[in-house]
């Protein structure tokens, strides 16, 4: 067992050479460590050729993995910084005998029990990102539901890990990650329409592309800014 490090871009790779009979490649928590488990055979440059063809993933799942890391590292402490939007707020913790949310216009206000836990704070936020989300998701899929000629759909709102969103087909429902709440309404936008898109075709294909021009001409745009965002 022998290690390398290959440097790819800005991105060090840990190759462990093994007994093995494919690469593979993974990305790491908490800080985003990326290594290759290589098959005891193959030589650096072969490695180095696979890797440059992954980077953009690896760089994806990186970010991904950094914002979880700061997401449950929320302390919900007054002057903490939340995104709304693709807004940036500074918390406010004020001291209550009913919880609630009131957004001003620099910060979010946070009404909470004098012994509220860390848990019961982030929910009383996770709950008001759900149901801005929901209205603004609600009001998206009314509008392009009468551009796509859909009907008879059903969506809500979820935690979800990997994905913004899902469209269940067969049942006509379409799920939303709720951290969305936080990324800028286009944005929001190109995720409702791609799995708006589905119920008119089920596969990542040429039509579905052709559908996406048509509907929302400017998705590249929106997409990259997504994928880019810190999270
Ligand atoms: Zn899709």
């Amino acid at each position: 067992m022998a290690n390398e490090i290959l440097h790819i871009g800005s991105v060090d790779i840990e190759v462990t050479f093994k007994a093995i009979k494919n690469l593979h490649l993974s990305v790491h928590p908490p800080d985003g460590r990326v290594t290759i488990s290589s098959p005891d055979f193959y030589d650096l440059e072969k490695i180095k050729i696979y890797a440059a063809t992954k980077l953009a993933w690896i760089k994806k799942e990186q970010a991904k993995i950094r914002s979880q890391e700061r997401e449950e590292s929320k302390l919900m402490i007054t002057q903490e910084s939340h995104q709304f939007l693709g807004k940036r707020y500074l918390l406010k913790v004020i001291e209550a005998n009913t919880p609630k949310l009131v957004l001003k216009h620099n910060s979010i206000e946070l009404y909470t029990l004098p012994e509220a836990t860390l848990e019961q704070k982030q929910r009383t936020l996770y709950n008001w990102y759900k149901k801005e989300l929901e209205a603004k998701i609600g009001n998206l899929i009314f509008d392009y539901a009468k551009l796509m000629n859909i009907s008879d759909l059903n969506f809500g709102m979820r935690k979800m890990k990997t994905k913004w969103g899902s469209c269940n087909i067969e049942k006509r429902m379409l799920w939303f990650n709720i951290e969305l709440a936080k990324k800028p309404i286009n944005c929001i936008e190109y995720i409702v329409v791609h799995e708006m898109v589905h119920l008119l075709e089920r596969n990542h294909n040429k039509n579905f592309i052709i559908l996406m021009d048509k509907f929302l001409p400017n998705w590249r745009v929106q997409k990259k800014i997504l994928n880019e965002l810190p999270l």
